[in-house]
């Protein structure tokens, strides 16, 4: 919060990872623009070939009238999540509908798919533990489940 509390400290993170050396016009590629507001939101045009283009264009904020901090903190909940966070928290912890969250949640995971598709991982990888089933109801919850499969790891590192 202390870094991503405000919708302006956003802007500038936004802005950081979007163009880290500098504006950059998506059209033509020149590098000096005019920027404005409109209807709050912030705006680059061109010099070159006027092209506008928003902060968020082209971004997976691109259509969403969310603020900049609910992404921020939407991306924070899904990144320090151990465990795959379910839309109805993050509706519950962003304050916004469930439909919105599920969207919100979607897009996230394709741009974290996106980022890591070129990423294998590499050298020694360990595997956690996981447990597969529980579709059935009745019996204890959790590991200890009868109606649970344990996935058991290989003990030693897997090469990938
Ligand atoms: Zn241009």
């Amino acid at each position: 919060m202390k870094d991503y509390g405000s919708e302006a400290q956003c802007e500038e993170a936004l802005v950081a990872a979007r163009w880290s050396h500098g504006f950059e016009c998506p059209h033509c590629s020149h590098k000096l623009a005019y920027e404005f507001r409109r209807r709050e939101l912030r705006y680059w045009q061109c010099k070159a070939c006027r092209h506008q283009v928003s902060l968020r264009a082209g971004t997976m904020m691109e259509n969403s009238k969310l603020p900049l901090t609910t992404w921020y903190l939407a991306i924070y909940l899904m990144t320090q999540s151990k465990t795959n966070i379910a839309a109805l928290a993050m509706m519950r912890q962003l304050g916004i509908t469930w439909k919105a969250a599920w969207l919100m949640k979607h897009k996230l995971m394709e741009a974290m798919r996106q980022r890591e598709e070129n990423q294998p991982l590499q050298g020694s990888v360990r595997v956690d533990d996981a447990y597969l089933g529980g579709e059935r109801t009745g019996g204890k919850a959790g590991r200890g489940s009868e109606n649970k499969v344990a996935e058991e790891p290989c003990g030693r590192d897997c090469r990938i």
